[in-house]
């Protein structure tokens, strides 16, 4: 955890029991972050709270801890196994990701608390029937999911309740689940303690804070929306839409950009185009498309979490997600404004690197989203923003909004410009040009559709299969080729001609291509190791200027 752990509070002083610290100092989690330690009390305290936190500031644990010390504090008590406490999420990940959370602490608990995610499209409906009919301590659902089956009769009881918590609330009512929601609720007893937990106190979450909260305490804690920028550089490219890609595979074949790396696009088409391109010259890709199927989505994040792929693609857009219960009513669109995917936002993507805006964000809060992705915990990362004209108009809002965040003095940029002159990337202009005309509407479609059957077969058939057979699930890739286009094998190699002057004094000049497979390509080991040495920037090479010439002291360094 970033700047949120607080030296004074140690998760010892929280009054949590014995069990739910063992599982604490399991996860290895040293200290409460600053909202931990200001929230639980409050909590165990009985409070309603609204809590302003974002992924990654431990909120999960958040609501979770004191909910379980609730539970444990009951059981004591009663002998009755009842539905305690319902756990509200917009998406089947984010439902996902909470259960998780709730089944490592209450790990040392024995079977003392159970839990049960009727979100998870990868149980069918008779397993979460029956889930529900155990009246396990903890639901987790969409709010649809959850009110169909408590309208289904004798299915579930929620009249126990004593706790309700809406995670990522903000985002519950602008994916159209208000009137869920409001039904929801009405089969919850009279009395219960209400937590809200939302990146953003928007005018839905005062909507829903007024349904269900009594007299709450709300926390705005003074967390900053952007990591310090010491820790997270930003930095823009100026470029048309004709630029981007043969900037996009300049700097990714030169690995001017290293890590993991998130690409961002603005329309899930977008994500396929950028996906075929660089198909074309080998680099692989996997699309997080919220239209597949969420056991492949999450999958695919997990083993970008695991590093079994460098680039995922994603988009804005919103593909409203189907829960696996019947949604009682017609959920209408998500306004535009809460266009940030479902696909990502809130979704717990580990250790990238790299933002890459190849559109730039439609607005404000679309950027600080996106940007949240990388520089987590204590990592360093980079946002890099390719910026056409019609896009700097937006890009002028995210200035001055980083420029206030950041107090920035008067004429200061916090947006740096990357250091790169256009006419070095021209060589690589004719290739590019044609690969991304060859990505054609009629082959996006293609693809889209295509993959889509893949991971739904993948996901059908081999559902069982995979279960028990753990291991080929990881051998399952999402970033194979599509093969929608023609692939010309030649185009994996980068010849010499194109590395820019500035690259080769660095790279040696040699007639062998530069190319993508390194085992079989000593030049392009020793052009990485040339970088790796170059480069103070861990992260991305983004002091290398493809056009002036390398300062003396460089220079020094090569000749050793
Ligand atoms: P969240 O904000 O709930 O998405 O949590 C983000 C990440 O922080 C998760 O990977 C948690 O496991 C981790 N986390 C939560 N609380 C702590 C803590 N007190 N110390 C270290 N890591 C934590």
């Amino acid at each position: 955890m970033s700047q949120m752990t607080q030296k004074t509070v140690q998760f010892h002083e929280l009054e949590l029991d014995q069990r739910i610290l063992k599982a604490v100092a399991q996860l290895g989690w040293q200290q409460p972050t600053l909202i931990q330690s200001t929230a639980i009390p409050l909590l165990l305290e009985g409070k309603d709270v609204v809590v302003r936190a974002r992924t990654g500031s431990g909120k999960t644990a958040t609501y979770a801890l004191p909910l379980i010390q609730k539970i444990l504090n009951s059981k004591l008590n009663a002998s009755e196994q009842y539905v305690s406490a319902v756990v509200l999420a917009p998406t089947k990940e984010l439902c996902r990701q909470s259960r998780k959370v709730i089944e490592q602490l209450v790990e040392s608990c024995g079977k003392v608390v159970r839990v049960a995610d009727i979100a998870d499209s990868s149980n069918d409906t008779v397993t979460q029937r029956h889930a529900l009919s155990e009246s396990p301590d903890i639901v987790v659902a969409t709010p649809a999911n959850l009110l169909a089956y408590a309208e289904a009769g004798s299915v579930v009881d929620l009249k126990h309740v004593e706790t309700l918590v809406v995670d990522e609330a903000d985002l519950v009512f602008a994916y159209g689940y208000e009137k869920d929601f409001k039904r929801l609720i009405k089969h919850l007893p009279p009395i219960y303690q209400a937590v809200l937990v939302s990146a953003t106190l928007t005018d839905d979450v005062v909507r829903m804070k007024g349904l269900c909260l009594n007299n709450p305490v709300t926390l705005k804690l003074e967390e900053p929306e952007l990591v310090p920028q010491d820790q997270l550089s930003h930095q823009r490219i100026l470029a048309e839409e004709n630029d981007k890609p043969a900037i996009l595979y300049a700097l990714l074949k030169l690995r001017l950009i290293r890590g993991k790396s998130i690409i961002f696009v603005n329309s899930i088409d977008r994500c396929y185009k950028v996906r075929l391109f660089l198909e074309q010259f080998g680099i692989r890709a996997c699309v997080l498309n919220s239209e597949l199927p969420a056991n492949i989505r999450i999958h695919t994040i997990s083993q970008f979490n695991k590093g079994t792929y460098d680039i995922i693609i994603a988009s804005d857009e919103h593909h409203m997600e189907k829960p696996g219960g019947k949604s009682a009513t017609n959920r209408k669109s998500p306004r535009s404004g809460d266009m940030e995917s479902s696909a990502s936002r809130g979704i717990d993507f580990q250790c990238v690197n790299n933002v890459i805006n190849f559109d730039f964000p439609r607005d404000v809060t679309s950027y600080i989203h996106r940007a949240g992705r990388t520089a987590r915990g204590n990592n360093k990362g980079s946002v890099l923003s390719f910026v056409s004209m019609k896009e700097s108009k937006v890009n002028d809002s995210v200035e001055k909004k980083l420029c206030d965040s950041f107090a920035a003095q008067e004429g200061e940029q916090i947006i740096k410009n990357y250091q790169f002159k256009m006419e070095e990337v021209e060589s690589f202009r004719y290739r590019a040009q044609d690969c991304w005309r060859a990505a054609t509407r009629v082959a996006v479609h293609d693809t889209r559709i295509r993959e889509i059957k893949i991971e739904i077969l993948n996901c059908e058939k081999l559902k069982a299969f995979f279960e028990e057979n753990k291991r080929d699930l990881q051998a399952l890739r999402h970033d194979k080729p599509l093969r929608a286009i023609k692939v010309q094998s030649h185009l994996s190699d980068m010849p010499e001609y194109i590395v820019p002057k500035a690259l080769k004094r660095v790279v040696g000049t040699s007639s062998s291509p530069v190319g993508a497979s390194e085992a079989k390509q000593p030049r392009q080991s020793a052009a990485k190791a040339a970088f790796e040495r170059q480069v103070n920037d861990p992260l991305m090479a983004s002091q290398v200027d493809f056009g002036k010439r390398r300062p003396a002291h460089r220079r020094k360094k090569k000749a050793l």
